[in-house]
């Protein structure tokens, strides 16, 4: 028997066969994979698979997916749906609260705040061990919490979401506000003599140093881990939290706490994995 492990984003899909001996993973690009038509051609292909665990980029409530911004849904009850039709138990959970879980696992750390800034911006929670959802699941959504009013809208129809500032579609939309031409390359904005691009780079880090100093004021976690694409590709930032945290967050809750870089290659998928031992 195996199970199947899947992390869905935006732009690639990735999963991974556990437990047949040999491990069996890949990466497929999201656009030309709907989710419930891929996990069905698994199903076909790997009759063994007792058991799925999705993580996913978008809102997700008891085994339902609310909203998917990038990614086609054809089912959004993916949980019913495969436990009805094939008998397979399912379990699916947002992206940011499967890679709070592998990281609250790797830095064995309970109390643990994931805050990731990829093409979005977004964070998961752990506490005491367990994800914490909230009433609908929709706890963690960092990245719309109010700022500063931006002049242009966010993807959730607000213009003045932290998202607009701390993320790569907020540093493409700042590049275009500012007239920032080239890559969107963070380090160089922010050494550019050029004042209008080092304001790409300005927005966001002061953006990030909000976001980070609410998770922490909120939750006081004894870690917070910073990952997603633009932080990785921008190890510079880590020393810039780190060092202005307390001009952001209330003090005592930045007793004892670290700040960390997401050591973890894929955090999502493992967090599905994770999901799969629950199961
Ligand atoms: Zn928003």
């Amino acid at each position: 028997m195996s199970r199947l492990a899947i992390d869905i984003g935006g732009t690639h899909l990735r999963y991974e066969l556990v437990g047949e001996g040999r491990e069996t993973c890949g990466i497929l690009p999201s656009k030309k994979t709907e989710i419930s038509l891929f996990i069905e051609s698994m199903l076909k292909s790997h009759p063994g698979i007792d058991a799925v665990a999705v993580s996913f980029a978008g809102q997700v409530h008891d085994g339902v997916i609310l909203s998917a911004p990038n990614i086609e849904v054809r089912r959004p009850d993916l949980r019913d749906y495969f436990e009805t039709a094939y008998g397979i138990p399912l379990r699916i959970e947002n992206d940011l609260n499967c890679a709070a879980l592998a990281e609250s696992v790797y830095w064995k750390e309970g109390h643990l705040v994931a805050l990731y800034s990829g093409t979005g911006l977004g964070s998961g929670i752990v506490e005491r061990g367990e994800i914490c959802h909230g009433f609908r699941s929709l706890a963690g959504e960092i990245g719309h919490v109010p700022y500063r009013k931006a002049p242009f809208a966010c993807g959730c129809g607000k213009d003045n979401c932290l998202e607009l500032y701390a993320s790569g579609a907020g540093i493409g939309k700042w590049m275009r506000h500012f007239g920032c031409d080239g890559s969107p390359d963070l380090k160089r904005f922010y050494h550019a003599k050029d004042d209008s691009c080092r304001q790409v780079a300005i927005h966001y880090i002061e953006a990030l140093l909000h976001a980070s100093a609410t998770l922490v004021t909120l939750l006081n976690p004894k870690i917070l881990v910073l990952g997603g694409g633009v932080v990785s590709h921008n190890p510079f930032l880590l020393p810039i939290v780190r060092k202005k945290i307390t001009e952001f967050a209330l003090l005592t809750s930045c007793d004892g706490l670290n700040i960390e870089m997401t050591r973890i290659e894929n955090a999502s998928l493992e967090g599905a994995k994770l999901l799969l031992d629950t199961m």
